[in-house]
């Protein structure tokens, strides 16, 4: 052989070995000892099912599980199961044969059992408790469509999913057929959004957008993406976690035609997270899609810091990134899977500068009564001075950051963004709520809204249906007088800093009496 034949031969071999090179790490790409893809369990009830049905989600869809006989024959139910799934008006029971199938039929306390198995105490009541925990029928100017935040709304396209989870927020329309939105209720939406340019994310939810049929998900699709200030659209959806078969080159092919699209899936317990769940997530990243997680913190499913941890190492080497951990809502049935603040706190301790920042989820309560998501930090800003911001780390080791002696204030008189009309008032940040502004959302073109049959005054021309939500505002819907805004009195005004008059021996604070709060 001479050199250039060496060449081409060295080049021929590189180039096989390298076809036949599988990275062991890449969790979509797991195979079997037969040498085939890896498959997780199936349940002996469905063992005579050809692999072909089984991968069909339309074959998942129609062979769920939803009675106690049914349920009995796959699991070996406790008594306090057999009650749950007995007691009349409880939530929708619906578990896809592939999701039921990775519980272990003989473990009461098994993470992915107590997600979609009821159990007694479901029916139990307890302080607090709501039926729209969040505020979002308040917060809906047509039906499905919750606008809550100034520049991106919540869709709800359906009230169905593939399976349905004990501890849903939206247990009081999702599972009810006779509550689904239809073509008109998608349009009714699309209008809004069409007239309310301030929305520039839209965050499909329901219900599960993906157990639509896939022509009117592609429509409603299309729909968005015919409105030109619509930035980006936002999936959040379980179905890949109930379903994975969902999850085809069809549908991927449809969605990457949607882009910017983004997706948040909800995974609770790394055994969720199956060789099925990993190459239809694989599927959905070479779409060009950004996948991330929102858990819910359930207690007897991931209230632990060492499984959580399990849970978003598995998240992030399945290129999924934690999005959020949600405190459970205070929604009816999930009283026993409720847990204290402190166990989130305790969780995100554990993670911060112990794991990859990418594996850090932010962890938030979405806040009763309707004020959005709010962010709950462990303190790491121990102390803020005029110069010295006091820090302390993962391990207890403080340090201090000394500000910049010197700091040429940004001139928002000059800043061509800063003098750009905002959509709406109140945006202002911290400058805003010192000024007193409202920040609220004041959707043009609707004077009337069509709820279910009966057309109401428009919420927002009626001042006792609905209060301007805002910074200094009433959150919780009491309308009526406005609530003040904290400011400082003429009199601690005229002190000098430090030496205004504290608060008497068990007087409330003005944050106490709810003006800021
Ligand atoms: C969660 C939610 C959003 C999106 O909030 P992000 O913090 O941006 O993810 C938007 N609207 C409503 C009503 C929501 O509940
Ligand atoms: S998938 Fe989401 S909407 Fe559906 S039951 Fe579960 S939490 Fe509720």
């Amino acid at each position: 052989m001479d050199a250039t034949e060496i060449l081409k031969s060295n080049a021929a071999a590189a180039a096989a070995a390298d076809a036949a090179w599988v990275n062991p790490r890449d969790p979509a790409k797991a195979v079997g000892l037969d040498g085939l893809p890896l498959r997780s369990r199936r349940a002996p009830t469905w063992k005579g099912v050809p692999n072909e049905q089984w991968d069909d989600w339309r074959w998942q869809l129609s062979n769920r599980v939803n009675t106690l006989e049914e349920i009995g024959e796959i699991l070996e139910l406790t008594d306090d199961e057999r009650e749950g799934l007995s007691a009349d008006g409880k939530f929708r029971v619906d578990i896809t044969p592939y999701f039921i199938s990775l519980i272990d039929p003989k473990d009461p306390k098994d993470p992915i059992r107590r997600q979609v198995i009821p159990v007694g105490s479901e029916q139990q009541a307890f302080t607090a408790m709501m039926e729209d925990s969040l505020g979002e029928d308040r917060h809906s100017p047509v039906p499905g469509l919750v606008h809550r935040y100034p520049d991106r709304v919540l869709m709800l396209v359906t009230t169905q999913c593939a399976s349905y989870c004990r501890y849903c927020t939206r247990s009081r329309i999702v599972g009810d057929p006779t509550q689904n939105f239809n073509s008109k209720d998608h349009e009714a939406q699309l209008d809004y959004l069409r007239r309310t340019p301030q929305v520039r994310d839209v965050l499909i939810s329901g219900g599960d957008g993906l157990t639509l049929a896939p022509k009117l998900f592609e429509k409603i699709l299309r729909g968005l993406r015919d409105i030109p200030h619509i930035e980006i659209i936002r999936i959040g959806s379980r179905v890949p976690v109930f379903m994975p078969q969902r999850i085809d080159d069809e549908l991927c092919e449809m969605l990457a035609k949607y882009h910017p699209l983004w997706m948040n899936l909800h995974f609770n317990h790394e055994q969720e997270i199956t060789p099925e769940v990993s190459r239809a997530v694989d599927k959905l990243t070479r779409a060009g899609i950004p996948v991330g997680n929102q858990s819910v913190l359930l207690a007897g499913v991931n209230d632990c810091v060492h499984i959580m941890r399990k849970l978003v190492h598995k998240l992030v080497e399945n290129r999924i990134r934690p999005y959020y951990i949600y405190q459970c809502d205070l929604v009816e049935g999930s009283g026993h899977f409720r847990t204290p603040v402190g166990k989130g706190l305790e969780i995100i301790e554990g993670l911060r500068g112990h794991t990859s920042g990418y594996a850090v989820p932010t962890y938030v309560i979405d806040s009763p009564g309707g004020g959005g998501k709010i962010p709950v930090m462990p303190n790491y800003l121990i102390s803020y001075s005029d110069h010295k911001v006091v820090l302390r780390n993962y391990e207890g080791y403080i340090s201090t950051y000394e500000e910049p002696e010197h700091y040429t204030r940004h001139d928002a008189s000059k800043c061509a963004d800063c003098r750009a009309a905002r959509p709406e008032p109140g945006q202002e940040g911290v400058y805003g709520l010192l000024a007193g502004h409202q920040m609220w959302i004041e959707p043009k073109g609707h004077a009337e809204i069509h709820s279910r049959g009966n057309t109401e005054a428009h919420r927002l021309q009626d001042p006792s249906k609905w209060q301007p939500l805002g910074i200094g505002g009433a959150i919780e819907g009491s309308a009526g007088a406005p609530l003040k805004v904290l400011q400082a009195t003429a009199a601690a005004q005229d002190l000098p800093p430090g030496t205004e008059e504290r608060p008497k021996e068990g007087e409330p604070t003005a944050a106490a009496h709810g003006e800021l709060l």
